[in-house]
């Protein structure tokens, strides 16, 4: 059996994370050939230059909603017919926001995985090696969706561990963090930030074991003469031996690097030990400056213990902070966005270079920010646009991060049903990004300023079908604690 692995995004990015080199280990452990594509690689694989079509199966990794439209493009590319009924490769999807609502993709996909690879692959294999049809065996198990019954998120109890594929990491060069070992050392997070697809949907908090993690460092930096170890995981600041892990990657004589942290539970030890790994910018998510909005989003903490933590780092040595902001929040107002820029600019006061990179808040299925809904493009646009100069204003500088435009889009595909499968194909086949979807939506008499999506409690939505863990109740629970939060 042939299987390829498909990320719907450049060898650049596709080959930056942890997913594709998992994927990899998992499906060569099932003892089944396995390759990568990419979309810059298609219509072939990377390895061995065959096309899709000559796979028994495609499967591909989707991380954000904006790639479903590569995702078919890698399939038109490669001439296989997107929608089904068609002959051919099983084509599978899994990843964080098929997980959570697979629907727009139930057109397209033949099945889709839902919870962890570790539990699916191995399952997947031996349906598939009953013959193709065996696939249709899988229907009611966990974890796999033929987008007509229920189906409970499949959840492992480890993280597997990844070696990185051979060709692919050739060009490793070319990837965002150039010549690293990328190493998952979380999973999930045991936080429920109330707009978070991670912390709702990927329970429980798993943790790597430090030898694990170590010895998957050491395998993967002598692979490809790494000088850096890429800790991955949104929760990461969780990490009970995080100081520990720190200290003896730098005892590998490799570099470390980690994404965002959360200000409240860093402390000094846990920043001295990321300066000796070589770490100079701090990351952080602030999301707003208003206390209010804060305790309403479920984000905990406050804007002192983001100035705490800023004012440690300086003292720990670090020279750079980055602050991840988000507009469109529940209840936001204009005093919102200034508290938000008062916030920066007291954390600039602290001598250190800030960087800012402005999001508008795209609401996710099974997250209480579902029944928040999108702002739309106008206000996101709007108050972005606002929040930036009020940064100018400080002496800081927006870069720019998710456009308005491509956020309405993924807050349309995030919230969606299958309905949207057609105007999925019809952009990939328009080409050209947020400007192929506006000549799409025109075509069906939708205007982008008017996609607004949100779900009304008590309505029924695409992705009821699908249970994450139990987790109705609480969605409920917490999106009226946000409400409450605003009324006080
Ligand atoms: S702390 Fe970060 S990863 Fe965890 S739930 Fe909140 S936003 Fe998500």
């Amino acid at each position: 059996m042939r299987v390829v692995v498909c990320y719907p995004a450049p060898y650049r990015v596709g080959f930056s994370g942890a997913t594709v080199p998992l994927l990899y280990s998992l499906f060569e452990a099932q003892g089944v050939e396995c390759e990568l594509a990419f979309l810059d690689t298609i219509p072939v694989s990377l390895e061995g230059k065959r096309n899709l079509r000559d796979f028994d199966i495609i499967a591909f990794t989707v991380q954000y909603e904006w790639e479903y439209v590569n995702l078919v493009k890698m399939l038109l590319a490669s001439g296989i017919k997107p929608t089904k009924p068609r002959k051919g490769p099983i084509i599978v999807g899994g990843g964080p926001c098929i997980t959570s609502n697979p629907e727009p993709l139930a057109n397209i996909l033949d099945v889709a995985v839902v919870g962890d690879a570790e539990e699916a692959i191995p399952r997947l294999c031996e349906a598939a090696a009953e013959g193709l049809s065996g696939i249709d065996s899988l229907m009611g198990e966990e974890g796999f969706y033929f987008f007509s019954e229920k189906c409970r998120r499949a959840v492992s109890s480890e993280i597997a561990e990844a070696k990185l594929p051979s060709v692919a990491s050739e060009r490793i060069e070319a990837t965002v963090y150039g010549r690293a070992a990328r190493v998952e050392v979380v999973r999930g997070c045991p936080m429920l930030c109330r707009y978070c697809l991670i912390g709702w949907t990927a329970k429980p908090y798993r943790e790597k074991p430090i030898e694990k993690a170590i010895s998957e460092i050491r395998e993967q930096a002598e692979s490809v003469q790494a000088k850096k170890a890429v800790l991955i995981g949104a929760g990461l600041t969780f990490y009970s031996r995080f100081e520990e892990i720190c200290e003896r990657i730098g005892t590998l004589g490799v570099e470390g690097s980690m994404a965002s942290i959360r200000p409240e539970l860093i402390n000094r030890e846990k920043l001295i030990a990321m300066r000796r790994l070589g770490q100079k910018t701090l990351t952080m998510g602030v999301e707003t400056g208003s206390d209010k909005l804060r305790d309403a989003i479920g984000r905990g903490g406050s804007s002192e213990d983001v100035l705490a933590a800023v004012q440690e780092a300086v003292e720990a040595g670090f020279s750079k902070v980055k602050v991840y902001l988000l507009v469109g929040l529940p209840g936001e107002r204009e005093e919102d966005l200034a508290e938000t820029a008062k916030l920066v600019e007291e954390i600039r006061r602290l001598n250190v270079r800030v960087q800012a990179s402005i999001n508008p808040l795209i609401p996710k299925a099974h997250t209480p920010s579902q029944y928040w809904g999108f702002i739309g493009y106008r206000e996101a646009s709007v108050r972005a646009r606002k929040l930036a100069a009020m940064l100018r204003k400080v002496g800081v500088k927006a870069a720019p991060g998710i456009s308005p435009s491509e956020a309405t889009i993924q807050a349309m595909l995030s919230l969606g049903g299958r309905e949207l499968g057609d105007m999925i194909v019809k952009a990939a086949e328009a080409g050209r990004g947020a400007g192929g979807w506006r000549r799409v939506l025109r075509a069906y008499g939708i205007k982008l300023e008017e996609i607004k999506p949100k779900v009304d409690v008590g309505e029924e939505a695409p992705w009821d079908r699908i249970d994450v863990g139990g987790t109705e109740k609480l969605v409920l629970k917490e999106y009226y604690e946000s409400m409450n939060a605003l009324r006080t």
